[in-house]
């Protein structure tokens, strides 16, 4: 094991815990328990005197080592995974607040997400001020005496608008609060919200790091001392714990995830270039492209574009009804990351709880339509929307 590999060796070898059997691929460790030699060993254990493990609500050797391998990519000092990336979320926020405590949140943020900060926080008097997060000057006002976190996810969902990590990092080290980042859109091979000055870092593993559609999962990276002062004690209590079966998912998913996502990477940006070309088609959304309204922080803080694409029909809702029904080998579907190529319509699906005004607020039209590309053979996918295009209105 070496710190110094490069990711797509530490993805395949990082983390793994063999047995004294010597299996090749990691093992599935499917219990609630372990068990001690004499009760010594069993105090020990609990006085933190040796290490090993207690309990798989506390840690299990197969999520030890899909939490060793997100640290390896991260560049993170520790972590814990979720049994779903709302799980991560929820524990990030709420582990480190008490009642009069203050967040600022970029309005941008995935529906549960949003409610987390907007609904159930305040409920335990913890505040919240949404704002829109592109704009520095917004976090700086929002800030009031209470203020202990920023959260935010960039490239947004859906309509990947980005916001300057770094810049928001500045502001909530001046006045002592963390930067949360939701990473998800950005995947971990292409931004680095810990190198860029954020403190915590969590993921849906649901999304690109599963990538096949199977199971549910998150994690939550951070530096050491911020984990035990805040989340370890959470975790343990509050019993977010992911289940053993899904980190070997997890794990066996992640050995591909360069592969995957450089080829979504590639089909997305081919999309988004034959979408700007189609009449049909009134603006195209790309963290790869130079028409990007924020291109300049892209280019500052991101390694790549994305595997996801959003673009606005001329037609409206009707228009983006009839595209998605007319394609073929793309599917209907309010997922993401997966190897499969997905569509939505966020206005009737994924924001549809959102207002009218709360949606417009966030570039959400009834012509908005969401793609996440898959690892289909990419001209396969621009003969389906060629196909499909065709047989929408104008
Ligand atoms: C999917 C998603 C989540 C929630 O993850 P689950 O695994 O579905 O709980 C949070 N944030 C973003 C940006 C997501 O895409």
């Amino acid at each position: 094991m070496s710190k110094t590999w490069r990711p797509a060796t530490q993805l395949v070898h990082g983390g793994t815990l063999r047995s004294q059997y010597g299996e090749t691929s990691e093992a599935i460790y499917l219990t609630q328990g372990f068990v001690y030699d004499t009760s010594e060993a069993a105090e020990a254990r609990f006085k933190g005197e040796t290490d090993g493990f207690i309990y798989a609500r506390y840690g299990s050797p197969t999520n030890d080592m899909f939490e060793k391998r997100m640290c390896l990519l991260e560049g993170a000092e520790d972590a814990r995974a979720t049994a779903s990336g709302m799980a991560a979320v929820t524990a990030a926020i709420l582990c480190q607040l008490k009642s009069g405590d203050h967040i600022v949140a970029a309005r941008a943020l995935f529906g549960s997400c949003r409610w987390v900060v907007e609904t159930l926080a305040p409920k335990y008097g913890i505040d919240c001020t949404l704002i829109d997060g592109r704009d520095l000057a917004n976090w700086e006002k929002a800030i009031t005496a209470k203020t202990k976190v920023f959260f935010l996810e960039s490239p947004t969902n859906p309509t990947l608008e980005v916001i300057d990590i770094s810049g928001v990092a500045k502001l909530a080290n001046q006045i002592g609060a963390k930067v949360v980042v939701d990473n998800v859109f950005a995947t971990p091979l292409f931004q680095k919200p810990l190198e860029l000055g954020a403190h915590i870092v969590v993921y849906s593993a649901t999304k690109h790091i599963d990538g096949q559609g199977r199971c549910l999962g998150g994690v939550v990276l951070a530096d050491k001392e911020w984990i035990d002062e805040n989340l370890h004690d959470y975790f343990r209590h509050t019993g977010p714990a992911m289940s053993p079966f899904n980190a070997w998912t997890l794990l066996k998913g992640i050995e591909t995830l360069p592969l995957r996502v450089r080829q979504q990477t590639q089909n997305a940006a081919k999309i988004a270039d034959f979408l700007a070309e189609q009449g049909k088609v009134a603006k195209v959304i790309y963290p790869g492209r130079k028409d990007h309204p924020q291109a300049d922080i892209i280019a500052k803080q991101m390694t790549g574009g994305s595997t996801l694409v959003a673009f606005e029909l001329k037609g409206g809702k009707e228009a983006a009804f009839a595209l998605q029904n007319a394609l073929d080998i793309v599917k209907i579907s309010n997922n993401l990351g997966d190897s499969k190529s997905l569509i939505t319509h966020p206005a009737t699906t994924t924001h549809k709880n959102l207002t009218e005004e709360a949606r417009a607020e966030l570039g959400i039209s009834p012509g908005t339509v969401r793609l996440s590309a898959g690892i289909e053979d990419t001209d396969d996918l621009i003969e389906d929307f060629a196909k499909a295009l065709a047989k929408v209105s104008a």
